[in-house]
């Protein structure tokens, strides 16, 4: 067993905390929230992960998690202390790294033995060693220390899962035995440890990140293509995609990548790369797609209710940035919801799960209890996150409630034939077959 303090209970920290004590370790969590530590302690999770309370309380009760303000507390028996603050980005695009300032500020003030920094956060290639130079400036005589980089790779919905079962563990160190002890943490994940340097390591996420959402750009473009020359981009997602070069994995057409991780970390990569003189051309492609892809949904409810939306009820499913989550950061839904409210439409909405958090963030959003409520009176209703319960909805039910039954599927949920049938006036996004009035074999069969 291993102690282990974790710095910022948040998404990562919280998930990387209650998962590292799962698999036997102590972990004493810190967080300068105090609201967000005492209802911890009461029980109450700061987010909606599913399987996070019931792993937490487990650990809890096990006596090997802990959560704290106090950094005292945290750091007073730890071997490793991981650094999961947000990385937000600042108005100029770069990395805000002022709580990873803080944290190793606090860590420098507090510590009073060896200890090997592990950092979880996605930082600017670089900021491992800036760590350390902050460190000792704040702190001339702190005891030795090592700092190791790790990025996270979870993801949110899937993060227990996905922290439990990594297709790598990424290491880089400027010390191989400091990588190679966090590495040891790391064996009863049974996966690839791969040890380098700590600025590989620390592009190693920046790259992984603008690449997939690179993937889902590159295929919203074809989407694009493909309804201006009448072909089904979910076919043509899926013939790519049974191509081992390719792979079938982030090419699903819709409205494009939010969230706290792709938008923040290609343009933190894209500045990384402009304050060095280089011209991410490509980057810059990526963002500029996803962009102009949330002003798809206008423009297909434009095309079937006329462009002057004023009065027009718009129904939005789904608000959080994707689904099993309630994170609204960078969600698509804002940009499409305050596009809609600048033409006069009035905006309902219906997330599972993300509503609440989402009545903090937009003005003027009546929020429907359910998705048929959602339904009743509406001119149009958009398809935002593909919620499962979103999956098997009575559509007919849906149909007969509404004032004119047009449905933008905007992550191609539906099956275009099946609504039509069902009297809706019906879009996806890159289904361009649809308006040549040609049936498709694989309407009616389904078969992936
Ligand atoms: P978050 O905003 O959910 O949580 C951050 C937490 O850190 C908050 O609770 C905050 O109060 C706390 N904090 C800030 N400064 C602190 C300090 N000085 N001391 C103690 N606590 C402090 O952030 P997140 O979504 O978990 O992301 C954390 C990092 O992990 C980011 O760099 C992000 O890019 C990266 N990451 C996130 C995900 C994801 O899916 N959310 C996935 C992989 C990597």
């Amino acid at each position: 067993m291993k102690n282990i303090a974790l710095i910022g209970v948040g998404y990562v920290g919280l998930v990387s905390g209650a998962s590292f004590a799962d698999l036997g370790n102590k972990v004493t969590c810190v967080d300068i929230n105090e609201e967000r530590i005492a209802n911890l302690n009461r029980g109450i999770m700061p987010i909606f992960e599913p399987g996070l309370e019931e792993l937490t309380r487990r650990n809890v009760g096990a006596g090997r998690l802990i959560f704290t303000t106090s950094y005292e507390e945290a750091l007073k028996d730890a071997d490793y202390v991981f650094i999961a603050v947000g990385t937000p980005s600042d108005v100029d695009g770069q990395a805000d790294l002022r709580y990873v300032r803080m944290a190793a500020e606090s860590i420098a003030d507090t510590m009073d033995h060896y200890l090997i920094i592990v950092n979880k956060s996605t930082v600017p290639v670089g900021t491992g060693d800036w760590v350390a130079e902050i460190m000792r400036s704040r702190r001339p005589d702190v005891p030795d220390f090592d700092v190791v980089s790790c990025p996270e790779f979870l993801r949110e919905g899937s993060a227990i899962t996905d922290f439990m079962n990594p297709d790598r563990v990424i290491l880089g160190s400027t010390n191989r035995d400091a990588a190679e002890s966090v590495a040891h943490l790391h064996l009863p994940l049974r996966t690839t440890l791969m040890i380098t340097d700590l600025r590989t390591a620390e592009m190693v996420k920046y790259a992984s990140n603008a690449f997939l959402a690179a993937k889902i750009s590159f295929i919203n473009e074809i989407a694009n293509i493909c309804e201006a020359l009448g072909a089904d981009v979910k076919e043509v997602a899926y013939g790519m995609g049974l191509d081992n070069r390719i792979g079938p994995a982030f090419l699903d057409a819709g409205l494009g990548w939010g969230g706290s991780c792709f938008p923040k970390d290609v343009k933190a990569l894209a500045s990384m790369a402009e304050v060095e003189s280089r011209h991410p051309h490509l980057l810059h492609a990526v963002m500029d797609i996803n962009r102009d892809q949330r002003h798809a949904p206008i423009r297909k409810v434009e095309a079937f209710l006329g462009r002057d939306l004023r009065g027009k009820v718009i129904g939005i499913l789904g608000l959080a940035f994707k689904p099993n989550t309630d994170d609204m950061r960078d969600a698509p839904s804002i940009d499409i919801i305050r596009n809609l409210q600048r033409r006069g439409a009035i905006v309902r909405a219906y997330d599972p799960v993300a509503a609440a958090k989402a009545a903090e963030i937009l003005d003027d959003v009546e929020m429907a209890k359910s998705a048929y409520e959602l339904a009743e009176g509406a001119d149009a209703l958009i398809l935002v996150t593909e919620w499962n319960e979103f999956k098997n909805l009575d559509l007919a039910r849906i149909h007969t409630s509404m004032a004119q039954p047009v449905l933008i599927d905007g992550r191609n949920v539906y099956d275009p034939g099946k609504a039509r049938d069902l009297g809706f006036q019906y879009t996806g996004i890159g289904r361009g077959y649809e308006g040549r009035g040609v049936p498709h074999p694989l309407d009616e069969t389904e078969t992936h």
